[in-house]
């Protein structure tokens, strides 16, 4: 492994912002197929950050091996300073780097954060795959999001990543300043993958994700392990019309009864909105479809029209 700082920012009064690449070179004279992994662009998503330690770790082993047939290039922290301070955005000016992508973009020392990083995959990638985890407020279940448009390109890449599930969901104006959005707008499939919590690691979730990884890196050439890898499952494919929102009638608190991953019937109690001063139940939240609950609030403070729980029906919505 081959470790280059592709940006380093001064500071006011302490050490450069830095961005490292990890480079695993291909022991083939021609790389088979040259895979990046971005991680940590939102300061407070860790999730992706243990995924690539995980990943790390089993390369340098595929390495010695001579396992190595294409290209893997890791970033693993590339919003170092959002990083250290634990924040989703980038601590100087309060930006969200993952809206100064494209032509658009702010004429911010973010941008030029950004624009590194893009030209940087862009000139070593061949696909790249960009790991979030959810805000404060929802638990999300390991799937991988793709704007409709994009997806026949992107779902038979995505179903080798053993998430649980693909969501095409319809284009709206706020991607067009994303990483993935942009990468694949420059045709370098780009696969975004949402998974857990902000602020914390879910071991279970990381390790499906380090799973599907190894696995697309095998099936897409670019490793040959001789030990066989861990069986990946099928992604349910979930199309807009085909997802359940459940959102609060009431502000209040919610304390939910199920957890996120369950196959709930219809009319399930999925939890209550309470008020927790007058000791009122002011609402009994139940799913308005059969279905897998993929994404669950776990932040109880809610507000009226805070969304609750997301469902993926088998029927159209
Ligand atoms: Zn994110």
């Amino acid at each position: 492994m081959q470790s280059q700082r592709i940006l380093s920012i001064k500071t006011p009064v302490g050490p450069p912002i830095e961005i490292i690449r990890h480079t695993f070179s291909s022991q083939l004279p021609k790389p088979a197929k040259r895979v990046s992994l971005v991680a940590g662009l939102h300061g407070d998503e860790l999730e992706g950050l243990y995924i690539c330690h995980q990943l790390i770790e089993t390369l340098k082993k595929l390495e010695a091996e001579n396992a190595i047939k294409g290209e893997v290039h890791i970033y693993p922290a590339a919003n170092p300073q959002a990083l250290d301070a634990g924040t989703r955005l980038w601590p100087f000016f309060s930006i969200d780097i993952n809206r100064t992508f494209g032509e658009k973009n702010t004429p911010f020392l973010a941008s030029k954060v950004s624009r590194t990083l893009f030209e940087d995959l862009r000139s070593h990638s061949d696909l790249v795959v960009d790991f979030h985890a959810s805000n404060l407020h929802l638990i999300e279940l390991p799937q991988i999001r793709i704007i409709q448009g994009f997806e026949k390109k992107l779902v038979p890449l995505a179903e080798l990543c053993n998430v649980d599930l693909i969501w095409v969901h319809p284009h709206a104006e706020i991607f067009e300043s994303t990483l993935g959005y942009n990468l694949n707008k420059a045709k370098i499939p780009t696969l975004v993958i949402e998974t857990g919590i902000c602020l914390r690691i879910h071991k279970t979730y990381c390790n499906q994700i380090v799973s599907g990884i190894l696995n697309l890196l095998q099936k897409t050439g670019t490793i040959k392990s001789v030990e066989p890898l861990t069986e990946v499952a099928m992604p349910k494919l979930v199309q807009p019309k085909n997802v359940a929102m459940v959102q609060a009638a009431h502000a209040g608190l919610f304390i939910k009864q199920v957890e996120v991953g369950k196959t709930l019937n219809k009319g399930e109690k999925i939890g209550d909105l309470i008020d927790p001063v007058q000791g009122q139940v002011l609402e009994e939240i139940r799913s308005p479809c059969s279905g897998l609950l993929f994404t669950l609030r776990e932040h109880p403070l809610t507000g009226k029209g805070a969304p609750l729980a997301r469902i993926a029906s088998e029927e159209s919505q």
